[in-house]
């Protein structure tokens, strides 16, 4: 924060200025208001707020975490606000990686809104009384380019706010291994038993936050809780970012109101409701389309249909491509994705990866080893990177035991199947970078 905010934070929040935005299109504003002059003219201000008053203000808006473990903002926020003090100033990192290939929502919305997601770091920054904002993004990302022209945009109004780039690795932009690539080089997981809020960058309290989850804080800071809660479930309310992709007429990546039905989503992209389909990223679940039609997209809504939100993207496989090849793709570039400091990671998922691989091959024992080796992997690593992996493969087994059961044993008795090209999009990994420095 820079000292002239900071000092204006002590008076209470004057949220009626303006309506905000109206219906769902909040997050992706009409094109041509990047830059920073038609920013704050379609926007307006961000109109100063003392630090509990706007914890309370995102407490009472019911805002979740966006970037995949739907965790209440509020209650992160307090919790570094709590561990932070005046010997210990906290720090916030913004994360802009979006390492899920499944998912491009957060680059659209930086593409389109990067002041907003540069104003919701601030946000955060004045709550948890933060003097450093580290905008988070992989190395060489157009994201990185964008955001230093915004930055630039704003000159000393944005002094406390950099570019970090981060190696372009699935595990190195999960929150502690972004904490720990801050204070070393070294962008693997801490681990569980590190908590990034109590001691993160240096030692310092430090609030991640995902980039769509801090653009929502930067309207609810403008427009208020009762703005944000007048759209959406109001269980989980506001709006979303979804990424749809695959055998759709027109993937890309749409705001919808939380708790649309699947259905109304996949007719945005012109896509009818039936087939398998991957929901919520390389950790999340395959489906049957058709057997989540009318599930609402929420947290909840989809967790009581054993899918997972997740990173918020849905991609489709088109009719006769192959659910156990494709898993086994996934699989194998969690397995290289890794950053090897544990055994499930080291051992268990190249072998889940190979039992799926078998499978797809018709190996019949190959089912037996699988369904043996994902419980002694799951939850044994040092961050949930295994976990995720094991929750994709027993999903692909779990929708195979459907009323599509014929696949399996197509499978088995022909020794696999014709699989079509790959669909689900993956990223090439380099495993030799783990640090950049
Ligand atoms: S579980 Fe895997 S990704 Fe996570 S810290 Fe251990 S080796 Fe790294």
């Amino acid at each position: 924060m820079n000292a002239s905010s900071t000092a204006r934070m002590h008076r209470q929040p004057d949220i009626s200025h303006a309506n905000g935005p109206s219906g769902v299109t909040r997050l992706l504003p009409p094109a041509g208001t990047a830059r920073w002059t038609d920013h704050q003219r379609h926007y307006g201000p961000v109109l100063p707020a003392s630090a509990s008053s706007l914890v309370d203000i995102v407490r009472s808006s019911g805002l979740r975490g966006r970037g995949g473990a739907g965790f209440p903002t509020a209650t992160k926020i307090a919790a570094v606000a709590a561990a932070a003090g005046r010997l210990r100033r906290a720090i916030v990192i913004a994360n802009c990686c979006e390492g899920d290939p499944t998912a491009k929502k957060d680059r659209v919305l930086i593409g389109r809104a990067p002041h907003l997601v540069i104003d919701g770091a601030l946000v955060a920054a004045a709550a948890v009384g933060a003097d450093r904002v580290m905008l988070a993004v992989h190395q060489g990302s157009r994201a990185g380019t964008i955001l230093r022209e915004a930055l630039a945009e704003r000159g000393a109004g944005a002094a406390a706010v950099s570019v970090v780039q981060v190696p372009n690795r699935f595990v190195a932009s999960e929150a502690s291994a972004l904490v720990r690539f801050v204070s070393t080089g070294d962008a693997r997981p801490l681990g569980r038993l590190a908590p990034v809020w109590e001691s993160g960058v240096d030692g310092r309290p430090t609030l991640v936050d995902n980039a769509e989850t801090l653009a929502q804080l930067a309207l609810i800071a403008r427009f208020g809780d009762h703005w944000f809660r007048s759209v959406g479930d109001q269980e989980e309310p506001g709006t979303a970012l979804v990424t749809i992709g695959g055998a759709v007429p027109r993937p890309g990546v749409v705001e919808i109101a939380t708790g649309t039905p699947i259905r109304t989503i996949m007719a945005s992209a012109g896509a009818p409701t039936t087939g398998w389909a991957l929901i919520g990223g390389l950790a999340g679940r395959w489906v049957d389309l058709a057997a989540v039609a009318q599930t609402r997209f929420t947290t909840a809504h989809l967790a009581s249909a054993q899918a997972v939100r997740g990173v918020g993207s849905i991609i489709v496989l088109p009719p006769r491509s192959c659910i156990l090849t494709e898993t086994a793709r996934m699989l194998g570039y969690l397995a290289d994705s890794s950053a090897r400091q544990c055994g499930p990671c080291m051992f268990g998922l190249p072998a889940i990866a190979a039992d799926m691989a078998s499978l797809a091959s018709g190996d019949r024992m190959a089912l037996t080893r699988l369904r043996r080796r994902l419980p002694t992997v799951d939850k044994r690593g040092a961050c949930a990177h295994p976990d995720g992996a094991v929750a994709l493969a027993a999903s692909a087994l779990n929708v195979l035991n459907g009323p599509e059961s014929g696949h399996l044993q197509q499978h088995l008795a022909h020794h696999g199947c014709r699989a079509t090209a790959p669909v689900v999009p993956l990223g090439v990994v380099d495993s030799t970078r783990h640090a950049s420095r």
